[in-house]
């Protein structure tokens, strides 16, 4: 019985997923002297969700200003886990946002950034091609240069958020699937091994996030997507220190593409770099490798990299697998349960969360306790979407 399997059954707070936005949830949580179990369906580390490689874009430059408003904290708080870990979880790289410059979208990054005093720099193709040779852009493209930018490693980060959350008290079990939740003032967690009690709970189970809350009578529209992580090799005979001198950049509807395009200096393979396409295949979490072609997205990159990139052979040189998780707008979901409100939920980081997980940490750490988020949330509630809750709402068994 629950009374019999001892203390460490119950705890202030649990966290159920421990992905990079999990692990800062309940390495705040931890911090603010609550005792927290943070639970992963999979042995760590892993592969099969969406915060694992090597590098991550953090940048500034964002065309609403509810994440820049956030960024200043989030860069604080990566430097804080950077002191406490003693490790480096950064390097600073210039970002070029790139696009026509009569496109809606690139003017909206465009106005933000001036709007907040992003330092940043405006460039003209002939000073692109004099700074950065490896990119060619065509005739009414230009750059926005964001001087704020870097690159997070992204697996260290995972591993050091874990570590702090271990040292500040906190319980990891790992290789142990949340089956169900029962809600209450005391909440009852199921796993594959046992059952957990607590009086706060964070779900932040990425892709699979749809799978504990419909149960709880919530259906959120998250779309998981598969995205083919490429990496590409310089051409024979391209100019020496062409990849060195390339940087980050996010291509915005460039080659007439409705979805951005971004990549990643050479850094977790010498002398490969990473393009991506920013969007992909729908995918059922648990069978990643069911049928559904990624070819469209590889011909998309394949067609930028020859135009944009011609220092790059055209086929790709290493190909990776990542999900996504979409919402219908791309903007995160950082809310209470709406009927149980000891719940808070962290989803739908559509591709672009990692850079924020500080932030986000915080912020559902307050949540689930009951406090006044520090950030304003309009944007980021469930609410916003129509029809989320199934009625009638039953707990689970
Ligand atoms: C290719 C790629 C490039 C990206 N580039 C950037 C970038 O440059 N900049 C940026 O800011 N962001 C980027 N992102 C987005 C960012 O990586 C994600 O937003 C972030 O990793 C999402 O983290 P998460 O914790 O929500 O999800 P996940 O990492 O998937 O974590 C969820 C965890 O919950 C666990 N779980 C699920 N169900 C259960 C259960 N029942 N019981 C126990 N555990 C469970 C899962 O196993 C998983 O470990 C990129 C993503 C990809 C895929």
């Amino acid at each position: 019985s629950l009374l019999s399997a001892g203390p460490s059954r119950f705890y202030d707070a649990i966290v159920v997923g421990a992905g990079i936005q999990g692990t800062f949830a309940a390495y705040h949580l931890a911090k603010r002297g609550q005792k927290t179990l943070l639970l992963e369906q999979f042995p760590l580390p892993h592969t099969r969700g969406s915060s694992h490689g090597q590098s991550r874009i953090i940048r500034t430059a964002y065309p609403q200003d509810y994440y820049t408003a956030m960024l200043g904290e989030a860069y604080r708080l990566w430097a804080e886990l950077e002191e406490e870990a003693g490790t480096k979880l950064h390097r600073q790289t210039p970002m070029l946002v790139l696009g026509r410059k009569d496109n809606p979208a690139f003017q909206r990054f465009w106005d933000a950034m001036q709007r907040n005093h992003v330092p940043s720099e405006a460039l003209t193709a002939e000073s692109l091609a004099q700074r950065f040779p490896g990119i060619h852009l065509r005739g009414g493209e230009v750059a926005v240069c964001d001087h704020t930018a870097g690159i997070l490693f992204a697996d260290k980060a995972v591993k050091a958020g874990q570590d702090q959350f271990q040292r500040n008290g906190g319980t990891i079990r790992d290789g142990e699937k949340v089956h169900g939740i029962l809600p209450g003032a005391v909440i009852t967690v199921t796993t594959s091994q046992g059952q957990y009690r607590a009086k706060h709970l964070v779900v932040t189970a990425g892709a699979w996030a749809n799978r504990l809350l419909a149960p709880l009578g919530l259906h959120l529209p998250l779309q998981p997507l598969r995205i083919t992580v490429c990496y590409w090799r310089a051409k024979a005979g391209s100019p020496p220190g062409l990849l060195e001198k390339l940087p980050c950049f996010l291509g915005i509807n460039l080659n007439g593409e409705k979805r951005d395009l971004y990549g990643l200096p050479a850094g977790e393979y010498p002398g490969l770099v990473k393009v991506c396409y920013h969007y992909g295949t729908p995918v059922d979490p648990d069978h990643p490798d069911q049928p559904g072609s990624s070819a469209p997205d590889l011909r998309i990159l394949q067609d930028f990299v020859s135009k944009y990139l011609p220092g790059l052979e055209p086929e790709p040189a290493v190909q990776e697998r990542c999900m996504y998780t979409n919402t219908p707008d791309e903007d995160f979901v950082l809310d209470r349960h709406p009927h149980f409100r000891n719940i808070a939920i962290g989803a739908g980081f559509s591709g672009h969360g990692f850079k924020f997980a500080p932030v986000v940490g915080k912020i559902l750490c307050e949540l689930s306790l009951g406090e006044e988020p520090s950030y304003d949330l309009v944007p980021f509630q469930i609410s916003r979407f129509s029809s989320q809750l199934k009625a009638p709402c039953k707990p689970p068994n």
